[in-house]
């Protein structure tokens, strides 16, 4: 009888390019996977999401050893792809190819970690205060990871990511790189520095830390918004308002919302280029000062008061930033010289009310990728028939169970928001690429229709019992609750 060969110190884990061999007890370069008693397990539990914990109801993990057997209707159980382990080469099926009946009609998700080497984050920053000009490079423990782009109304915009960070640059660059993606996809926190900017400190769903400060506000507008929002309030308290922004500081007096209250003009001088009447732009430099502006005393924004004009001493001034956070009351005295003075009583609501009407400052991540690729082979056989089914809504794509926005256009190039996806729902691999969920889900007749892995299809009662390919362990999480 021939003698057993000695099992090998060593097994080979083939979910990823990088092959690792891995020792019994240990884990692969990504510490994902791991060699338990020679077999190859994904180290962390598949996640499904259970309606019924989110809607108050019995929380039961469905681990394999503690479940009961029975199920819950079809369409209170999603099966997420976090932790579900990936196909490598891709023409194998997908993980997990999942059927469920909602409703009476039987559904397929295909469920999968996908490697994402076409990927990066996009995140809006709630605040004012000037982060870095447009094109201005991102660095991350001094390596480039990504660029400003432009900002958008009351946030400053950073793209972080993409194929050419990830692998164009040097090694270092792709290394930090990636690892600052799966982060802030994790919803980390990660301290980015903007060339020629500020530092910030970015994390999914929180304020962001410019220069060691916490951003509390995000602005109520611009300052021609501003005062065409609050010029009533106003109206017959103060002789003049200016709204200081870095984009369009807004005056009361020569605004179109003043002018249809009748509001006299007070012959101030704004120093700054006149778009229209009562709005101004580059009223100095971009800055953490009062309303992204470099500025921490507002009276140097004023030209010289014109008596020929309307100026007269007396004349009382009010000027705010567009969150509220900064603002003085002036007198000009018998030279037309504004003299500060505290707040008067009757205009301390106005102010308020600028501040009350300001959001939280938050970071929003926002993940992208391109999953238009070979991962579509662990679908179909045909790869262009799910992007054509995806285009024409006929298959939904999420990640993690979150809805994910699909481009127009060729492909599949998706975006999702990050604060919807169960904890930990990313992980790397060192080549270096994201590994992000992705789940598709179509009706049968259409998953067959598209020629999908028909065969490889497992009920969901099938998947809870028996896990998949790389374990059986399954954790339960209640959907996170959808934002209003
Ligand atoms: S990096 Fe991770 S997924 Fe890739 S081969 Fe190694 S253990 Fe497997």
């Amino acid at each position: 009888m021939a003698e057993a060969r000695p099992r090998p110190d060593k097994i080979r884990c083939d979910a990823c390019p990088v092959m690792c061999f891995i020792a019994d007890g240990k884990v692969g370069a990504c510490d994902r996977y791991a060699n338990q008693n020679g077999r190859i397990i994904r180290c962390d539990p598949l996640t499904v999401l259970d309606r019924r914990i989110a809607s108050g109801g019995e929380v039961k993990p469905f681990l394999k050893a503690d479940w009961d057997g029975k199920l819950a209707a079809g369409d209170d159980l999603f099966v997420t792809a976090v932790g579900s382990g990936t196909t490598y080469p891709d023409y194998k099926p997908a993980p997990f190819l999942v059927s469920r009946d909602v409703d009476g009609v039987d559904f397929v998700t295909v469920v999968t970690e996908a490697i994402f080497s076409y990927c990066g984050v996009k995140v809006k920053i709630d605040t004012d205060r000037h982060l870095g000009a447009e094109g201005a490079t991102i660095r991350c423990r001094g390596e480039a990871v990504g660029l400003m782009i432009t900002s958008e109304y009351g946030s400053q915009m950073m793209s972080l990511g993409g194929v050419d960070h990830l692998t164009g640059g040097s090694k270092p660059e792709g290394r930090v790189t990636c690892d600052a993606l799966m982060r802030l996809c994790n919803r980390e926190s990660v301290e980015l520095a903007v060339d020629g900017g500020a530092s910030v400190v970015v994390q999914a769903g929180q304020p962001p830390i410019v220069d060691g400060t916490k951003e509390e506000r995000m602005r109520v507008g611009c300052g021609s918004a501003t005062i065409g929002m609050f010029a009533a309030q106003w109206d017959g308290l103060v002789d003049e308002v200016v709204v200081v922004d870095d984009h369009i500081t807004g005056v009361v007096s020569e605004h179109q919302a003043g002018k249809v209250l009748g509001w006299p003009d007070t012959g101030i001088k704004i120093k700054g280029r006149r778009s229209t009447p009562g709005r101004y732009f580059q009223v100095a430099e971009p800055g953490l000062g009062w309303g992204g502006t470099d500025i921490q005393d507002p009276l140097t924004i004023l030209g010289d008061w014109n008596p020929k004009k309307g100026a007269r001493p007396g004349m009382t001034l009010l000027m705010v930033s567009t969150t509220g956070e900064q603002f003085g009351f002036y007198i000009l005295d018998d030279n037309l010289v504004p003299q500060s003075r505290p707040l008067p009583e009757t205009l301390k609501p106005s102010v308020d009310l600028i501040e009350e009407n300001c959001e939280p400052a938050l970071c929003t991540v926002m993940f992208m990728g391109g999953a238009g690729g070979s991962l579509r082979s662990g679908v179909t056989r045909n790869p262009v028939r799910l992007t054509r089914s995806v285009q024409q809504r006929k298959t939904v794509v999420t990640c993690g169970g979150a809805e994910a926005y699909v481009w127009p256009g060729g492909g599949i190039t998706i975006m999702a928001d990050v604060t919807q996806m169960p904890d930990n729902a990313f992980g790397y691999v060192p080549t270096p690429a994201i590994v992000a969920p992705l789940e598709f889900t179509a009706s049968r007749d259409e998953f067959r229709a598209l020629g999908g892995h028909d065969a490889s299809v497992r009920p969901v009662e099938d998947v809870l019992e028996h896990g998949g390919e790389y374990g059986a362990d399954v954790r339960a999480v209640a959907p996170k609750p959808i934002k209003t």
